[in-house]
């Protein structure tokens, strides 16, 4: 399907928030990457779950707690597929990618961690890709370290692998920056962590909603998503590791589900991955999420792609002829992800602007103080778009920052 044929106002009607007006205008909802909306499919399978099949999960014989499970059980399959994962019995239901790489750190670097090792990151991480990492460093006196990047966002490849010294004992890089949108090239991470024995976790937050993702291909250790940005609930997401390193993992939360046998002279656990999910998890999410992933299936994501890409070209091409106004990120290839600094004004202020003219956009750190630091500012302008938006938003967009950014002048 060509871009021209992509029926973008018909997608639209799907999400019901789409329609609604803000102070008075139509809503122009340029925050994907903070959250994504919800199609009606998603809401109404939360819904059904609690209307019809409300009970928990993996522990009742009765129809509805079979129900449940197998609402639960089929978010891990859909997401196993969605990722190319070898085996669905790889992917650890989370509450999103926050919770992943926490598991991660406490479950399988800490155990491994001595006084001086490393962890390397990037100079572009999200803080959920940062602090875990740094939680567990102090713990033993080891350290985070970043890899460097350029001006226009990419990360030094040469430097990265530079840094992959026998110290380190896990590299986590960004799929996709929240902030700059850049693409990590994590295929040929992966293999130069390989050559050093350097396991790989890759935070798939922000490209889930926009790549095709395989795991296999990528030849990672570790993968986390979010589902919550991927149109699916809150509260919800993944980490896929290789079977290895999963069985090899102590539990990171205790609590029922994950245990084999509880007695006071010794409790045994339950094998990957349901070792890694204590208590009761959110079904009536998961139910939403496996919905959300049949969504984005039925688009198809080279699809959504092509769209994307067509919107990304079209604002970059009406922001770049504006004066005073300065990307940050210019990486090729990039998602559809739109930082940006607009002369001397602040970007909260526009941002409040652009609300009273019904455009949600982000404004702030997006949790990446070293990247500010980075660039030398507080904070950026965001736009970040999705499969749902239009060029005519784009046009909206753009209009109303030339005529905010006239009040602040
Ligand atoms: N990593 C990246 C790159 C993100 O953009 C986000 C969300 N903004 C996260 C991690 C954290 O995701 P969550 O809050 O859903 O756990």
């Amino acid at each position: 399907m060509s871009e021209s044929d992509f029926d973008v106002e018909r997608i639209r009607a799907d999400f019901p928030l789409l329609a609604r007006q803000v102070h008075g205008k139509p809503l122009v909802y340029f925050d994907n990457a903070n959250t994504a909306q919800k199609p009606a499919c998603v809401i109404e399978a939360v819904d059904r779950f609690y209307r019809n099949s409300n009970a928990n999960v993996a522990r009742a014989v009765h129809t509805l707690g079979e129900e449940a499970t197998a609402a639960y059980e089929s978010a891990r399959d859909r997401l196993a597929r969605f990722i190319n994962a070898p085996a669905r019995d790889e992917v650890v239901l989370t509450s999103g990618t926050t919770q992943a790489i926490n598991l991660v750190a406490y479950s399988h670097v800490l155990p491994r961690l001595q006084p001086g090792d490393e962890i390397l990151v990037t100079r572009m991480e999200h803080h959920a890709n940062i602090v875990p990492w740094q939680l567990v460093a102090e713990r033993v006196g080891a350290k985070v370290v970043p890899a460097p990047i350029t001006q226009a966002g990419e990360l030094i490849v040469e430097e990265f692998v530079a840094r992959l010294s026998p110290r380190v004992k896990l590299a986590a890089v960004a799929h996709v920056s929240n902030v700059l949108g850049t693409v990590n090239p994590v295929a040929v991470l992966a293999r130069e962590c390989r050559r050093h024995g350097v396991p790989l976790l890759v935070d798939g937050s922000q490209a889930a909603p926009h790549l095709a993702i395989d795991v296999r291909a990528l030849g990672c250790d570790f993968y986390a998503l979010t589902g919550h940005k991927l149109f699916g609930p809150t509260g919800t997401g993944m980490l896929w590791a290789k079977r290895a390193h999963l069985e090899a993992m102590p539990p990171f939360f205790g609590g029922g589900e994950m245990i084999r046998e509880v007695r006071f002279d010794g409790t045994t656990f339950a094998d990957p991955p349901h070792r890694f999910e204590a208590g009761t998890p959110n079904i009536a999410g998961f139910a939403g999420l496996a919905a959300a992933i049949d969504y984005v299936n039925a688009l198809g994501i080279e699809t959504i792609a092509a769209h994307e890409q067509a919107l990304l070209a079209h604002a970059r091409a009406a922001l770049g002829a504006m004066p005073g106004l300065r990307f940050v990120g210019e990486a090729p290839g990039k998602a559809p992800v739109i930082s940006f600094l607009v002369d001397s004004a602040h970007a909260h202020d526009l941002a409040t602007l652009l609300d009273h003219e019904g455009i949600a956009v982000r404004s702030g750190h997006h949790c990446a103080h070293p990247l500010m630091q980075f660039y030398g500012v507080p904070a950026t302008l965001r736009a970040s778009l999705a499969f749902y938006n239009t060029h005519a938003e784009i046009d909206r967009f753009v209009a109303a920052l030339g005529r905010v950014r006239g009040l602040l002048a």
